[in-house]
């Protein structure tokens, strides 16, 4: 069968591709430590699930707008206003499938044949294939290890060309944890505002930040600033609700409505209960949130001090998000361990550990590994990767 040219230049998410070799492993029987997913380990909510629950009994099971209730998206422009002091109006919001779905319709409405991207490595491997399947161009922009990963505005400013139609942030980062300083992220919104560029900013870890920062979003740069940013955002990761699949944009309105466009011929609106649900995430109690950053926390120390400990293996300390990003280069290169996708697949087959291989990333010396599961497993864990490297 042939199939079109379109799919045919992107690759499974790795990421995925970890997921279904660990389920797969897990049905088998397998005894299994599970470093991989990108998700919370955590329950979601009482409150959040309750209001599913009443949203089910009051038979809010039809269709909504395509573009979200009007309730969710009043919900979503007051919790970003009072966390980031923006002011963003309801014909710049659209409710997403996810963060995921929003950034797909943000870049098909953008990228056109040629069009280059700049993103800053390591990044979050859907940035770089959904700018393959807009037949866009990737300008990767590597971040530098001894600076703990944290990009610069003159790292993006050399990546700029004529054809630079957008830039793609995401801080705290998926995988590095680096968070980009403030005045690093005003410069590089001047940068796109001089240029006539856009800056995607993808804010689906602002919570979770170990670095004592005050929260900073592009959004509240305000108006001279509007038709250059572009927040994605989800209630994922925040509120521990990725099976949800609810995340949204924030942007110019002319780029909303081009994004609804795509919306209403694929997924239509999201899924009705868990808009409701959403909406009580995002308007009631956010204590859970602190509760889920001090335990990330607790972990952080924990496993960052463990790999570090670990002969051959190097460590940065992440600004935020829930992943450690351990440097394993000492291993790699020889007959027997080529690249750090087989070291990898190694530490699956004869750790029982799953983890993920930096390449997806973009850099080739790490691994990718998760601190969103419970202390026990990451205990566990780490005695099987301390075994295991000690036999190489
Ligand atoms: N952005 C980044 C950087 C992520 O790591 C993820 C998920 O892993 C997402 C966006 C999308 O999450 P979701 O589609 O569940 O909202």
């Amino acid at each position: 069968m042939k199939l079109s040219q379109r799919v045919s230049q992107i690759a499974i998410s790795s990421t995925a591709n970890v997921f279904a070799q660990v389920t797969q492993l897990k049905a088998e029987g397998v005894n299994l430590v599970d470093l991989g997913p990108g998700e919370p380990d955590f329950p979601t909510p009482e409150n959040i699930k309750h209001a599913a629950i009443q949203a089910i009994h009051a038979n809010f099971t039809r269709y909504t707008s395509t573009d979200g209730i009007m309730q969710l998206k009043e919900a979503i422009i007051q919790r970003h206003a009072q966390d980031f002091q923006s002011d963003f109006t309801t014909n710049e919001v659209l409710v997403t499938a996810g963060g995921k779905h929003a950034i797909f319709n943000l870049i098909n409405s953008l990228i056109e044949s040629g069009d280059e991207v700049i993103i800053p490595s390591p990044y979050w491997v859907t940035f770089r294939e959904a700018v393959h399947y807009a037949s866009g161009c990737c300008q990767f922009v590597p971040t530098t290890e001894s600076d703990n990963f944290r990009l610069t505005a003159s790292q993006i400013e050399s990546a700029f060309s004529p054809k630079t139609r957008l830039i793609m942030l995401n801080s705290p980062n998926n995988p590095s944890g680096a968070i980009i300083q403030t005045e690093e992220m005003k410069k590089i919104a001047d940068l796109a505002r001089c240029r006539g560029t856009i800056v995607l900013t993808d804010e689906c870890y602002c919570h979770f930040n170990y670095q004592d920062l005050k929260p900073f979003s592009l959004a509240s740069l305000g108006k001279a600033y509007r038709d250059h940013v572009v927040v994605v955002g989800s209630v994922s990761k925040t509120y521990a609700m990725t099976g949800w699949r609810v995340g949204f944009c924030l942007g110019p309105a002319k780029l909303i409505k081009a994004m609804l466009k795509i919306q209403s011929h694929c997924t239509s609106n999201v899924n009705s209960i868990a808009q409701k649900a959403a909406v009580e995430a995002l308007v009631g109690p956010q204590t859970s949130i602190l509760e889920m950053l001090g335990e990330y926390t607790r972990r952080r120390e924990f496993i960052i001090n463990a790999l570090n400990s670990i002969p051959g293996i190097t460590c940065n300390w992440p600004d935020g998000a829930f992943y450690a990003y351990p440097n394993v280069s000492h291993f790699l290169g020889s007959s027997r361990i080529p690249s750090v996708s087989d070291l990898a697949f190694r530490i699956l087959q004869e750790a029982r550990v799953a983890v993920v291989p930096g390449d997806a990333f973009g850099t080739k010396d790490h691994l990718r590994i998760s601190y969103a599961t419970s202390m026990e497993q990451l205990k566990k864990g780490v005695i099987r990767l301390e075994k295991f490297f000690k036999t190489l």
